[in-house]
């Protein structure tokens, strides 16, 4: 089959590697250059974990993990890794005790580490006295942009066809299916059998369906310098960490230093003021750094609190922070990734193929369906 996949992030390029390898004539269109800073899937790090407080993502992360594994033999390079994770909050939390649940439905190892359990293994982060931590060892980063590289590159060796600055302005439903894109002021046509959707931030413009159901966020993140203590901050010697409830009410989360970018980087998973992709200022808030300065000199008090490196990057987020795929009429979408999408765009990839291709994806999507917003 002839199928266009239009936008090529981690979804995308996912989505891409399965259909090119299963032999199908694959177009991916990238509205920008491929692992452009514009999207959600740049970077160094996203958090890759099996503690989830919701069994259903805690399954499809046991789908998820063997996927990666492959992607990264079938790259060549080390795109993961695995230094361990630990999700903490105060004793009694209600997303740890939802997380020990799914973990032991699931059959997955785990230790829950008394804040002195904790502050012992892990000298450069502080628990207070009446926190606790799940650790599991399982969990890490992956190196975001590197797998949108390696998944796009082995996508092409199967025989997909990459065009950048190449956006997609509509789809026809006349006769089949034609894609209408634009590329250096011209109008390119392509016939395809099947679309499948994975634009992002931008999906609504052309699943307008999505719209009301879809907020695009600013999230902003820092690297700080370490002072003192530089091997605490490894990984192996640090975890990657979700705080349950952090000092600003919401979630904080962060990584080991990940040997690419100096220092280590966190940032609040709080979502940020609401924007549109197309004009909206990219700087860096000095109060989003000073909330993080904050945070580390209680936490990590062995950082300096100057920045090393800051960014501003985009969650596209649903009310009820689950993702949205559906297919209709030969074109399928997936987006609503709510900031937690990217340990799973591996397998969103291949759920998008298996929709595109009529196949039966391995879970229950209704969850997952556009129509939760309209019935709400
Ligand atoms: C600061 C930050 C931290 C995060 N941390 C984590 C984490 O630790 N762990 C985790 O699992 N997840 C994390 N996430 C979430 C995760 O990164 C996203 O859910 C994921 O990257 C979404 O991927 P995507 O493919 O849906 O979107 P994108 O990667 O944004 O891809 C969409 C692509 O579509 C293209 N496009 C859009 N419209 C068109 C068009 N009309 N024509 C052609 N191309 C088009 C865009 O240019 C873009 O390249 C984080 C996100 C952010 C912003």
């Amino acid at each position: 089959m002839r199928i266009a996949i239009i936008g090529i992030g981690g979804t995308g390029s996912a989505c891409s590697r399965h259909l090119a390898r299963a032999g199908h004539d694959v177009l991916m269109l990238e509205q920008f250059t491929l692992d452009h800073d514009l999207g959600s899937s740049f970077g160094e790090s996203r958090i890759i974990r099996r503690t989830y407080p919701d069994l259903l993502y805690t399954q499809m992360m046991a789908a998820a993990y063997p996927l990666w594994d492959e992607l990264e033999r079938e790259a060549g390079e080390q795109l993961f890794v695995k230094s361990g994770g630990t999700y903490f909050g105060r004793d009694g939390h209600p997303d740890i005790a939802a997380v020990i649940s799914a973990l032991k439905s699931t059959n997955t190892p785990y230790e829950h580490l008394s804040a002195r359990e904790h502050n012992a293994r892990f000298p450069g982060f502080r628990l207070r006295e009446g926190e606790s931590a799940v650790f599991q060892a399982d969990s890490g980063f992956l190196h975001a942009s590197a797998c949108v590289r390696a998944q796009t590159r082995l996508a092409v060796e199967h025989g997909a066809h990459l065009v950048e600055r190449c956006r997609v302005e509509a789809i026809e439903h006349e006769g089949g299916l034609t894609v209408i894109s634009e590329r250096d002021g011209k109008r390119l046509e392509h016939v395809v059998d099947r679309i499948v959707i994975t634009a992002g931030a931008w999906i609504d413009r052309l699943v307008p369906a999505l719209k009301p159901a879809l907020q695009v966020t600013k999230q902003q993140y820092a690297y700080l310098r370490i002072a003192r203590n530089a091997a605490h901050f490894a990984p192996g010697r640090f975890p990657v960490w979700i705080d349950a409830g952090g000092v600003t009410g919401g979630e904080m989360y962060g990584f080991p230093s990940d040997s690419r970018v100096e220092g280590v980087k966190f940032a609040a998973h709080l979502e940020g003021a609401p924007v549109n992709p197309e004009a909206m200022n990219r700087e860096v808030e000095p109060a989003a750094i000073e909330a993080l300065r904050q945070y580390a000199r209680e936490r990590m008090p062995d950082l300096s609190g100057e920045v090393a490196a800051a960014k501003t990057c985009l969650y596209t987020n649903t009310p009820d922070k689950d993702f949205v795929i559906g297919e209709e009429r030969g074109i399928v979408h997936v987006s609503g990734c709510s900031g937690h999408g990217f340990k799973f765009t591996v397998l969103l990839g291949k759920i998008a193929a298996d929709l595109a291709l009529g196949h039966r994806p391995a879970f229950d999507l209704s969850r997952f369906s556009a129509s939760r917003f309209a019935s709400a």
